[in-house]
């Protein structure tokens, strides 16, 4: 199930480059374009759901999956003994810029209380 008019969809299907870090059947881990630390890396399933509700309704196997290739994508980068963060954003208040659920990867630096 993907979505024609989707950014994510589209970096899923090859039509749009991006730099793979890691990929399984059903999620995919691939660098940030403009990265907000060392290690900035963006873990999304490769069906189409808009947002963390949507996913982990409708598929929690999914939901658990893409978050063990996050914990994976933090040990490839070292960043599992200093520390890393996880962050989804879901819709216009958190600042949400697409619409295909996708879980932020940050670390390789110490990252503050909040990251923006
Ligand atoms: P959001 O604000 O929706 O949580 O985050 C969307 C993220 O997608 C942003 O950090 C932005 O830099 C990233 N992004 C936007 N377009 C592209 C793209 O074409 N390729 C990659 N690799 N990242 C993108
Ligand atoms: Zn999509």
């Amino acid at each position: 199930m993907n979505d024609s008019d989707c950014l994510f969809c589209k970096i899923v299907a090859g039509d749009i480059p991006s730099t793979k870090v890691r990929e399984t059947e059903r999620v995919l881990a691939f660098r940030d374009l403009n990265p907000k630390a060392p290690t900035h890396v963006l873990v999304i399933p490769k069906d189409h759901y808009a947002n963390v509700a949507e996913l982990s309704r409708a598929d929690p196997a999914l939901a658990g999956e893409v978050l063990a290739v996050a914990a994976d994508v933090a040990d490839a980068d070292g960043a599992t003994e200093s520390g890393w963060r996880l962050l989804a954003n879901s819709g216009a208040n958190a600042g949400q810029e697409v619409f295909h659920v996708h879980f932020h990867v940050f670390g390789g630096k110490p990252l503050g209380p909040m990251l923006a």
